[in-house]
């Protein structure tokens, strides 16, 4: 069976403790090698990775999002629900809430932002519309609802580079700006997903308020407690919405960057794509035929 939805679990979310019959699998990448397991969630197969490596071992900005985004959709992964902790910089987004994000701001600085690097890859200007698949968001959201969970449909996620956490200058500026919360790794996962044309949301959990917020000092230790006090929450709230996706449903997040497939020969005014569809092309060169 073609795996067609997988969870990234950020800091706390290490354990794919929601699937059964758990197996290894070790996916080989033009960026690197990927291992990540694969599952079941009532008879559908689900992929489960852990962002920053078994026990945290992988800082946010040395994660590989390249190989890690590559890897999923070489198993012919079309929805990928992520998890992040994150800190709060609206006071009414509370430690132990979830957001749904619609939006980013991106701070990062060394990362590898795309796929699309020119040459025979061509160059991809992706449509950044709605970074957050809205399909996904809704049966996140329908789900949240039912487990009676603090919720906020939409907000801002600020990415920053860290690992450090921000300054206090730095969260008053993000909050001018329209940042709601700050994170350090959802850019570039979101972007890249895509470009690889993959349904993408992730479940923001509110650990802690912002530096300069919060009323004392901020510890990994903090964010990590705060994680283990909510896993049962967010185990149930991942649960039920996998088991809302249809493994095979169709998406515009799936014609991000090649355009409606069987419609006109054009993008549908959603991305650039310079020089013809070589680009398209070339990722797509990176997954068998039959999973296109
Ligand atoms: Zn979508």
């Amino acid at each position: 069976m073609t795996v067609r939805i997988a969870l990234i679990g950020g800091t706390g979310v290490y354990d794919p403790a929601v699937l059964s019959d758990l197996r290894e699998e070790h996916v080989t990448t033009p960026y690197g090698d990927v291992g990540l397991k694969v599952g079941r969630l009532e008879g559908r197969e689900v992929a489960f990775m852990a962002r920053h490596g078994q026990g945290h071992s992988v800082p946010p900005h040395l994660v590989n999002y390249r190989a890690n985004i590559m890897a999923l959709k070489q198993l012919g992964v079309r929805s990928i629900l992520a998890t992040a902790a994150v800190g709060s910089l609206n006071l009414d987004m509370e430690p132990g809430d979830f957001v749904f994000c619609d939006q980013f701001l991106d701070f990062t600085k060394s990362r590898a932002q795309t796929f699309f690097e020119g040459g025979p890859g061509g160059v991809v200007h992706v449509d950044m519309t709605e970074p957050y698949c809205p399909e996904l968001r809704a049966l996140l959201g329908k789900v949240a609802v039912a487990l009676k969970a603090a919720v906020h449909p939409i907000g801002t996620y600020a990415v920053t580079e860290g690992p450090r956490f921000e300054s206090p200058a730095e969260i008053r500026m993000l909050r001018q700006l329209g940042a709601d919360l700050a994170g350090m790794t959802g850019v570039p996962e979101v972007v890249l997903a895509r470009e690889a044309e993959i349904c993408y949301a992730t479940v923001c959990m509110v650990t802690n308020f912002a530096a300069g917020i919060s009323p004392h000092r901020l510890t990994h230790e903090e964010v990590l407690k705060a994680m283990q006090m909510n896993a049962a929450k967010i185990c149930s709230l991942i649960a039920g919405t996998v088991l809302l996706i249809d493994p095979e449903r169709k998406c515009l997040c799936h014609e991000a960057v090649r355009g409606p497939v069987a419609g006109p020969d054009n993008n549908g005014g959603r991305s650039a794509v310079v020089g013809g569809r070589a680009g398209a092309r070339n990722l797509g060169g990176a997954v068998p035929e039959e999973e296109r």
